[in-house]
């Protein structure tokens, strides 16, 4: 897990091109209004404007009066001329954008600045040329106008940036070099963009493997954690495949490179979080789709206050009041209020290793008000080890493990690993032939010309076997202490059980308690006995169980909590959980479990810590917070500025002077920019949570 949190940590780690790739796929999506997906662009276009506004601002009329100074004859024309080329230069990716928006006849954001700014600059040279008969001197609104916008579109990019150093810590899982075997022996080390498909390279015990390939020479157990989820080892010898990103734990070994850079299963898992990032969040389409409202409502008062002053004869007031409407219809703050909470709360996410790959899902989470856990590998460890054997038959405890592991032996699942390594440490291991997995129950397999069966209760009712007296209390006793029970049958008799003890995660308990305080209801879902999985439960302080699940009903368990009405989310990190996690109403996998899993999971916790479940939720609620008093803040102040302006109040003498409804619209802006930020406070990290 080291290497999680110090990859999140670290942001200026662009060392290889699969990292480059993911990085550029994670703004595409962004950029549908400008196409240009670099936050520098607006940051250095901000940065310049910025200069260029003070000018424009100090020299504007409106703004002398409103301070009360005198503007120097020589200095007019500075006003229109800079803010002529603010408009071109600054103003280019809103006009660009709002281009590209029309185009495909949805109206947004881009399209109400565009407007705004397009009136503003208008009106002004107009007036500063001394054409149209109307005194309009927006240069300065123009200006001001300009230079938020970029600033908040240069925020929103920054974090979104900031965000997608979660993928880079998928990409730090690969090595910067390699080291490559020659053809004369020697090893010489080259960057990991100088490897190609047949090249042989050397990885050290405890190295990462820099590509995918196929062991050629040496055995080595082999992490594969971060591909398949599994923390338990696997041997892997000459022919067996590995890949880029896993680790051989002990010894040396030499593989022979069949694939490298973005053709890798790491890359592949990458482009996966990438795309899933990039995906134009519907989140996002809400402060769009409030842009187009805003976009027509404006357009519509605007017209509306055009005829009404027109029609009382007010031709000036008429001009200049549906220019103010316009003008300050752009949502300053709604261009900042939605985009900023959700950039931030992305790039805070991903620093607490939470990578949300469906936004929804994460808004979702607020409102769940059940969560299910698978039990192992998500509440324990994950990683069994043999803790008992009992013998019910003239078979000792030695061949009873060793006729175990040799039907498990073909078997992928973690017990069957577990039994496998406990026996090979007593003595050799017979072979077996005829291996079948009954998926959910256990395994079978031919073993010395017997028939061989591994599993738990539910096996043995499949067979009509009864637990043997011989062993009965031993296995209830097991079973109270949480250990999961198999049993070895051989020819129709039962030779004894087997218990597999899994370390619970000390964080399962805390993470339980914390949902269960904030009144969630809490749910272990699991294949295993229903007797241990109850001790499992009492001991983390689960609210209900599903025990002896088989995988293909794990979806249906998610279905019945949604059918009481709960809105559901499910934890877990196998590939049996994957139609689960995708029925569930937010997905959640665990440790970046198996890519499956991952693919499912609408939230991808970056440890194994199952405590990131409520750092989700707390985050989840806070930007949903947020957002709400961002917008209704942010409309709140169109909708009230907009009629002003217009010359709703006129007959009592009030109209919005234009000075003032930019003024106000400043404000508002800091508001909710200075609200959004707010959020950063929020302590995210696991033992900081709750109590
Ligand atoms: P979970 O991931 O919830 O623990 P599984 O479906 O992987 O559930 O396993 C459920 C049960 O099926 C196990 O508790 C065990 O009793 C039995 N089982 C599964 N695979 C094996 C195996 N390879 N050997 C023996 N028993 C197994
Ligand atoms: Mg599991």
């Amino acid at each position: 897990m080291e290497q999680h949190d110090h990859a999140v940590a670290t942001d200026e780690h662009a060392t290889h091109a699969g990292h480059a790739t993911a990085h550029a796929t994670a703004h595409a999506g962004h950029d549908k209004h400008a196409g240009h997906g670099d936050g520098s662009m607006f940051r250095d276009k901000f940065w310049v404007s910025l200069v260029l506004a003070v000018p424009v601002v100090g020299f504007s009329e409106m703004f002398a009066d409103l301070i009360g100074y005198e503007v120097p004859a020589w200095a007019t024309w500075i006003p229109p001329v800079v803010g002529t080329f603010l408009f071109f230069y600054g103003g280019w990716p809103f006009l660009a954008g709002a281009k590209a928006e029309l185009a495909d006849r949805l109206p947004g954001m881009m399209t109400l600045i565009s407007l705004a700014i397009g009136v503003a600059f208008v009106a002004s040279a107009l007036t500063s040329l001394d054409l149209g008969g109307f005194e309009l001197d927006f240069w300065w609104e123009l200006a001001l106008l300009i230079v938020v916008m970029l600033l908040g579109h240069w925020l929103e990019m920054r974090a979104l940036g900031q965000a997608s150093g979660a993928l880079q810590a998928l990409a730090e899982l690969l090595p910067d070099t390699a080291e490559r075997v020659t053809a004369d022996g020697a090893v010489v080390p080259v960057p990991l963009d100088e490897l190609t498909v047949g090249d042989v390279v050397l990885v050290r015990s405890g190295g990462r493997v820099p590509a995918d390939g196929v062991v050629s020479e040496g055995t080595a157990e082999v992490d594969e954690s971060t591909v398949t989820g599994e923390s338990t080892t696997v041997a892997r010898g000459p022919g067996d495949r590995v890949e880029a990103g896993t680790v051989a734990t002990d010894t040396a070994i030499r593989i022979e490179v069949t694939a490298v850079g973005d053709d890798t299963a790491l890359a592949g898992i990458q482009r996966l979080v990438a795309d899933a990032q990039a995906s134009s969040s519907r989140a996002q389409a809400l402060a769009d789709r409030a842009a187009a409202y805003l976009f027509w409502f404006a357009l519509g008062v605007g017209a509306l206050t055009f005829l009404v002053w027109a029609l009382l004869g007010e031709a000036s007031a008429a001009v200049e009041r549906t220019v103010t409407v316009l003008v300050i219809a752009c949502p300053h703050a709604l261009g900042l209020a939605i985009p900023l909470v959700i950039a931030i709360s992305t790039s805070m996410s991903a620093r607490a290793g939470i990578l949300v790959k469906d936004r929804l899902a994460l808004e979702r989470m607020r409102q769940v008000d059940a969560v299910l856990f698978d039990k192992t590998g998500t509440l324990t460890v994950g990683r069994p080890a043999v803790a008992g054997v009992a013998v019910a038959s003239s078979a000792g405890e030695d061949e009873l493990l060793a006729v175990a592991a040799a039907a498990e032996r073909d078997s992928e699942h973690p017990l069957a690993t577990a039994i496998v390594a406990a026996a090979s440490a007593r003595g050799p291991v017979p072979s077996a032939s005829d291996f079948r997995s009954l998926t959910g129950k256990g395994v079978r397999a031919v073993v010395d010309g017997a028939e061989v069966a591994v599993g738990g209760p539910g096996l043995l009712r499949d067979l009509d076997l009864a637990v043997p007296s011989a062993v009965e209390s031993q296995v209830a006793e097991w079973a109270a202490a949480g250990s999961t029970v198999l049993y070895v049958v051989r020819d129709g008799t039962v030779l004894g059980a087997l218990a597999l003890a899994d370390e619970i995660r000390p964080e399962s308990r805390e993470a339980v308690a914390l949902l269960r305080d904030e009144g969630v209801h809490t749910v272990m879902i699991t294949g295993d006995a229903r007797n241990v999985a109850e001790s499992v439960a009492a001991e983390v302080g689960i609210d209900e169980v599903f025990a002896e699940v088989l995988p293909e009903d794990k979806d249906a368990a998610v279905t019945s909590l949604q059918e009481r009405g709960l809105m559901a989310a499910m934890v877990g990190d196998g590939v049996n959980d994957a139609p689960a996690l995708a029925r569930a109403d937010v997905g959640i996998a665990i440790g970046a479990g198996t890519d499956v899993a991952v693919e499912s999971a609408g939230v991808v916790l970056a440890s194994d810590d199952p405590r990131g479940v409520v750092s989700a939720r707390v985050l989840s609620k806070a930007s949903y917070r947020k957002m709400v008093q961002n917008l209704v803040w942010a409309t709140g102040y169109n909708l009230l500025s907009v009629p002003l302006a217009a010359g709703v109040l006129a007959p009592i003498g009030f109209v919005l002077p234009p000075a003032a409804a930019a003024v106000a619209m400043t404000a508002s802006t800091v508001i909710v920019a200075a609200n959004a930020q707010l959020l950063r406070r929020l302590d995210l990290r696991p033992d900081r949570l709750g109590r």
